[in-house]
């Protein structure tokens, strides 16, 4: 299917919370709360010791993407000290770097979490494993791939561990969703995203509607 490029601002506005806890596959005020008020690991809270926004960025395109995006939230959102507040639409892009390969699917999901950013990391890597994520090469297909896009305004950069994510700034199935969730959002260092979007115009990405769980 040829991919259609969607402009900046031009995309579906974001899913309701409906949606969020369709994808979730929670009722609202039940498990996520539970989740949200579950005891975090004291080395895990972040210093400030505050709930911080953060944005994941999910991609799949191996397997059933949509089935294992859903599954990723569910994950995410069960995670301590830790809620899913809006999930964006979900978008198909084509491959970058390794171009033999499926399109892929990728949404981003906002978080409101008391992990730390190392923690968050470290568990969103134990979800990809859970999901049969596995390394062949750089750019390979993948079952699920869950990047930590922005920790508040938050600027790491540790051996293991960038933030903001390092390439987020120059990808459509990226800044598209993000764009839904938080469109004045600015990527420290990098700027504004609306401008960072125009940077990415004529990348192939298409608004295929919401995170729906079959
Ligand atoms: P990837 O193959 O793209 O999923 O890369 C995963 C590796 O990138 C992990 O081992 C992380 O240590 C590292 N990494 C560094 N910064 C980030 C980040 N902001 N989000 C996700 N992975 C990161």
């Amino acid at each position: 299917m040829a991919l259609r490029l969607v402009k900046p601002g031009a995309h579906r506005p974001a899913p309701e919370r409906a949606v969020i806890d369709a994808a979730a596959g929670v009722a609202a005020g039940t498990a996520a709360e539970a989740a949200a008020d579950a005891v975090v690991e004291p080395q895990d809270v972040d210093v400030d010791g505050r709930s911080q926004r953060a944005y994941i960025g999910l991609g799949a395109n191996l397997g059933d993407p949509m089935a294992q995006l859903c599954n990723a939230v569910v994950a995410i959102g069960r995670l301590p000290g830790t809620c899913v507040a809006a999930v964006s639409s979900v978008y198909r892009s084509a491959p970058v770097g390794y171009l033999d390969q499926p399109d892929f699917l990728n949404a981003v999901a906002a978080l409101d979490t008391r992990l730390s950013p190392q923690a968050l990391l470290d568990a969103l890597l134990a979800i990809e494993q859970d999901g049969g994520r596995t390394r062949a090469f750089r750019n390979a297909p993948r079952l699920i791939d869950l990047d930590l896009l922005l920790y508040g305004e938050r600027v790491v950069d540790e051996e293991h561990l960038t933030v903001p994510h390092p390439r987020m700034s120059g990808r459509a199935f990226v800044l598209l969703p993000l764009a839904e969730l938080d469109p004045a959002c600015v990527v420290p260092g990098a700027g504004p995203l609306s401008t960072l979007a125009e940077g990415v115009s004529g990348q192939a990405i298409e608004c295929i509607g919401p995170l729906v769980a079959d």
